[in-house]
């Protein structure tokens, strides 16, 4: 039986690997946390749909555990990486007749835009950091009480050249308004402003949630990027933006700022580039082979990419590509 190594087990990799096992091919899904599920492991309820996202994980891991010829090892980071043999940090080597790379992306680090006072004022959070306080169903201010005005924060670690981080990330506009809506689901009394630069609602279902969130919950929308943040004495925030659809500054006080984060790219795809000669993109996301007729190949025979390690997705869009790059790994296998 042929076997692939697929590195990565957030929803690429695993659903990358049970397609595989569909497919004829035994797969062992490599991951480097405890656990499998990536980054989705720390959402609340997915977009468009409200989907919790434990659901989505609970049906692959059951895919998962009813095909035989799908290993998991967890705890593993790979390091090195050729068609016929994957090198964990341990130093134990793994042979195989293909790999695909499904190592995701890396959340952008809000300290790094210090004007946004994240890790320096309280109740300061990011998208992320909202996600896991839905998950244990409280979101609350550091100094107790519920928060009544809530500005969320697009753009942050993305289509910023200071950070070197020019790409749009994608998923953070539909993310705020999904926050924005579940926000005002919890507190339906509170204001929640969207500061925006521009809205792409690029998916299917995106445009209603971003009208319902208008008409039926009543989130503001400015157009408008926040320069400065500062704390006030009675334990809120203090925003100076400017609205740049009437070009007016703005002051605003707020109890909570939340930063919508960027999907930045893996470190390692530096290294993956210089070890193993696969190309990046300026983004430092992977080049695929070809954008449209080869979009889940690497430029090596025998490596394929899977998921967001090429670019920014959504889930669903990492799961329909997890699955071309199976079906591209049998193919490629079977031509051998
Ligand atoms: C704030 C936020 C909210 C989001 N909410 C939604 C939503 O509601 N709906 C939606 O459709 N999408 C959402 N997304 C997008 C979603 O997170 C991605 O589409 C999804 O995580 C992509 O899965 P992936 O498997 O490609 O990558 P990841 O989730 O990043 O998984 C990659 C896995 O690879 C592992 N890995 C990395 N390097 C190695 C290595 N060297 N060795 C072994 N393992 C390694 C990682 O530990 C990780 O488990 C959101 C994104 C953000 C930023
Ligand atoms: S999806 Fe929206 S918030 Fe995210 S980078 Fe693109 S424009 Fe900015």
């Amino acid at each position: 039986m042929k076997h692939v190594v697929v590195i990565g087990g957030g929803v690429a990799g695993m659903q990358c690997a049970s397609e595989l096992a569909r497919q004829g091919v035994a797969a062992t899904i490599l991951e480097k946390e405890s656990d499998l599920g990536g980054k989705v492991r720390n959402w609340h309820k997915l977009f468009p749909t409200f989907t919790p996202a434990e659901e989505l994980l609970s049906a692959l891991r059951l895919r998962i555990a009813e095909q035989p010829h799908i290993k998991v090892m967890t705890g593993c980071e790979a390091e090195n990486i050729s068609p016929r043999k994957v090198v964990l940090k341990s130093g134990e080597e793994i042979e195989c007749d293909a790999v695909v790379i499904a190592t995701g992306y890396t959340l952008f680090d809000a300290r790094i835009k210090e004007e946004y006072g994240y890790g320096i004022y309280d109740n300061v959070i990011t998208s992320a950091d909202l996600e896991q306080m839905f998950n244990r169903g409280e979101v609350f201010l550091t100094h107790g009480g519920k928060p009544r005005r809530i500005a969320i924060l697009h753009c942050v670690g993305s289509r910023d050249e200071k950070v070197c981080q020019r790409h749009c990330s994608k998923v953070c506009c539909v993310t705020g308004v999904k926050q924005a809506i579940e926000l005002k689901q919890m507190f339906p009394d509170a204001d929640v402003f969207n500061f925006y630069m521009d809205i792409r609602m690029f998916g299917p279902g995106y445009e209603e949630m971003y009208r319902e969130a208008q008409q039926k919950y009543n989130v503001h929308f400015v157009r408008g990027r926040i320069s400065e943040v500062s704390p006030t004495i009675d334990n809120r925030l203090q925003l100076k933006a400017e609205d740049t659809l009437t070009g007016r500054p703005l002051k605003m006080g707020v109890d909570m700022l939340v930063l919508l984060i960027g999907m930045k790219a893996n470190d390692m795809n530096a290294e993956l580039e210089s070890q193993s000669n696969l190309r990046l993109q300026p983004s430092g996301f992977m080049q695929p082979r070809d954008s449209f007729l080869g979009n889940t190949e690497s430029q090596i025979g025998g490596i394929f990419y899977a998921g967001t390690v090429t670019s920014p997705k959504n889930a669903r869009e990492s799961l329909n590509e997890a699955v071309a790059a199976a079906r591209s790994a049998v193919a490629w296998l079977n031509n051998k």
